[in-house]
């Protein structure tokens, strides 16, 4: 068997095959523990590991293993799983938006990275919890699904009152900018989540549309667990991205691009 691992800030991913399909399993990263028993136990495998707690895996296994720098193995996977689409992109950007969000351009068969921001899944997490006490990321999700930015978001129209403003009245001018001193207490989970939600994408897509401007390709090729059953995410991202002239693209199984780069080394 062989077995491709990223264990990143978050969660862990593992791709494995044996000879046939590409199987894929992830845990939170508190069950390393479990991970490693489970490589332990294997006979007969090849393993590869990538990502910021490689480090920690490697020192709890009992084999020696190959190990891999997280940004070329997320490029190996990313190219991997667009030809699994029949996709044959020379060009592209890669926004990983993991715990933190990370961004690369692909071209020349090479990737360089753009940049970033610290606006990310964990952010998405975090602040949740902080305005509405869940801590579950499915949880999070679907009551964002529910929610209207409406009353808390403050679009570019709200300042423009009266006056055809220079660009979309419909961009947000600022993320929970609205008045919301006197509304703070009648505001509902829903509302408050969708928001959260809202802040994350339109800062990844952002960033990344600027990004964009270095890169030969205006492809924005979006991974990370944070887009998992995101449909609110995956929502916010393309249309910001789509407004601001670049083409989103969500691979499937993107939040395993890590792992299936360091299966396919083996
Ligand atoms: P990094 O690459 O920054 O080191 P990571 O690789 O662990 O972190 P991902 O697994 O790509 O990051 O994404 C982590 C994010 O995915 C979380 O911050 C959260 O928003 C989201 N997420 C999706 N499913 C879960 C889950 N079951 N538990 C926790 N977070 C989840
Ligand atoms: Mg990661």
């Amino acid at each position: 068997m062989k077995v491709g691992i990223d264990a990143g800030g978050t969660l862990i991913k593992v791709a494995y095959a044996d000879g046939g399909a590409t199987h894929f399993a992830k845990y939170p990263i508190a069950e390393i523990g479990q991970v490693a028993e489970w490589i332990n136990g294997l006979q007969n495998c090849e393993v590869c590991l990538t990502g910021g707690k490689s480090g920690v895996l490697v020192s709890m296994l009992e084999k020696s293993v190959q190990e891999m720098v997280e940004f070329e193995a997320t490029h190996l996977g990313v190219q991997v799983l667009l030809e699994r689409m029949g996709r044959t992109d020379e060009a592209y950007l890669v926004t990983n938006v993991g715990t933190g969000t990370s961004i690369h351009c692909v071209q020349d068969n090479a990737q360089e990275r753009l940049g970033g921001t610290g606006i990310g899944g964990g952010t998405l997490i975090g602040l949740s919890h902080l305005l509405t006490g869940i801590t579950s990321f499915d949880e999070i999700v679907e009551h964002a699904k529910r929610g209207s930015r409406e009353r808390i978001d403050l679009k570019v129209k709200h300042i423009y009152e009266g006056k055809e403003p220079p660009i979309s009245g419909e961009l947000t001018a600022s993320n929970f900018g609205q008045d919301l001193f006197s509304i703070s207490h009648e505001l509902s989970k829903e509302e408050l989540l969708a928001t959260v939600i809202g802040l994350v994408g339109e800062t990844v897509s952002t960033v990344s549309v600027h990004a964009a401007r270095q890169c030969r390709s205006s492809t924005i090729v979006y991974i990370g667990s944070s887009f998992i059953d995101n449909v609110l995410l995956k929502e916010v991202v393309t249309s910001y991205t789509i407004l601001r002239g670049s083409t989103p693209l969500f691979p499937d199984n993107g939040e395993y691009s890590g792992a299936v780069g360091a299966l396919s080394v083996l």
